[in-house]
């Protein structure tokens, strides 16, 4: 099942909330090379192709950006948060390489 707008800003402010980092903005935007991007001050922009990917694409997507405000990069510790937050990330990340 894909996402509306308001599902994915909601999916974002339940992610946040339960991984315990703050976004301040969430934007919507056509992206020509990247699914999302964030700055370490809470600014998240989704690319609205998110909205033709199946949730748990979208979720794995969503986590990996909040992550991000723990950790800037994506060495061990990047890793170990993704597993605790989404056990089967590296799954749905193959998946959404794939596509
Ligand atoms: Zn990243």
């Amino acid at each position: 099942m894909n996402t509306d707008k308001a599902d994915l800003k909601n999916a974002v402010w339940q992610w946040a909330e339960h991984i315990g980092v703050k976004v301040k903005e969430i934007h919507l935007r056509q992206m020509q090379w990247k699914w999302a991007s964030i700055s370490m001050n809470g600014r998240l922009t989704l690319n609205t192709e998110l909205l033709n990917l199946p949730k748990t694409l979208t979720e794995f997507v969503i986590v990996h950006e909040l992550v991000h405000l723990l950790v800037p990069n994506h060495g061990k510790l990047f890793k170990s948060f993704m597993s605790a937050y989404l056990p089967d990330w590296e799954e749905r990340q193959n998946h959404l390489r794939s596509l």
